[in-house]
């Protein structure tokens, strides 16, 4: 069995995917760590959720860029379990030689890179590796200027994570912008579980996306409190549009009857993908 876990972390993404023993553990993204966010109880930090789930060892981090939605909770994830590795896009080397100085094994992914789990495949690639060497380039030079240029690019090279199995495929897409899909449609053309791009950016989800022939969920990492004006007003509206059978899910769902930590898709041998929400006792 196979778990792939969104986390509510409000406005933000961190996705736990995980062997159901535990025996190998993947966490892509922190999420932010500003502590008015987790002032809402059922949010969870990932380094809360994963002592909580009895996960004291992440085999691969992978950070996909360096908005504070995206590694604000880096610190607190190294304080608590022990990472073996970490695949990376564009990182600034402040955040390089802190991972360093957790002797913690690193990768540059400057185009692909994949890795087998059992049966499974997975895919982190980089979506514009030529603009992504020159941020990284003007990282390590560290002049102010660069940085400020830097910040409204990351998105644009932020790293995106293709699972793939025979049970079923999912894509998380990061902060991506649209207009890479219209290139690629044909790779990811089989996709179950879609993470919205830009955290339900309507602007961000072209319809080659949302058109792919298995596509069966849509996950919006983003509490919908109004932060960036995102998830896009018309969101729904535009996914019912062109994937009228698919089914949007928030990280932050409201209608549990629970304290609502997230949306989970567990593999089983001989069953599809099956959606499931994280509740936690209050
Ligand atoms: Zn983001
Ligand atoms: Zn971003």
């Amino acid at each position: 069995m196979y778990l792939v876990e969104f986390l509510n972390v409000g406005f933000g993404l961190s996705v736990v995917m995980r062997k159901a023993d535990n025996s190998h553990v993947i966490v892509v993204d922190c999420g932010d760590d500003k502590a008015s966010i987790y002032d809402q109880k059922e949010r969870r930090r990932v380094s809360e959720y994963l002592s909580q789930t009895g996960i004291r060892t992440v085999d691969l981090l992978i950070i996909t860029h360096e908005h504070d939605d995206h590694i604000g909770g880096l610190e607190k994830l190294l304080q608590q379990c022990e990472i073996r590795e970490c695949w990376h896009g564009c990182l600034s080397p402040v955040h390089r030689h802190n991972l360093q100085a957790h002797h913690i094994a690193t990768k540059l992914i400057a185009d692909k890179a994949a890795i087998s789990i059992d049966t499974w495949t997975l895919t982190v690639f980089q979506p514009d590796p030529l603009k992504a060497e020159r941020i990284n380039q003007v990282m390590h030079a560290g002049t102010h200027e660069g940085d400020a240029a830097i910040g409204e690019k990351l998105n644009e090279c932020s790293l995106g994570v293709f699972l793939s199995g025979d049970q079923g495929k999912a894509l998380i897409t990061s902060d991506i912008p649209s207009d890479y899909w219209e290139e690629k449609a044909d790779l990811y053309h089989q996709v179950h579980v879609l993470q919205a791009p830009h955290h339900g950016d309507t602007q961000a989800l072209p319809a080659v996306l949302l058109t792919c022939a298995q596509l069966q969920w849509i996950v919006v990492s983003a509490d919908d409190e109004g932060t960036w004006e995102l998830p896009s007003a018309d969101f729904e509206t535009h996914v019912k549009k062109y994937a009228p059978h698919a089914q949007v899910v928030k990280t932050a769902e409201k209608n549990s009857g629970c304290d609502h930590s997230g949306v989970r898709f567990v593999f089983t041998e001989n069953e599809a993908w099956q959606e499931s929400l994280i509740c936690v006792k209050s």
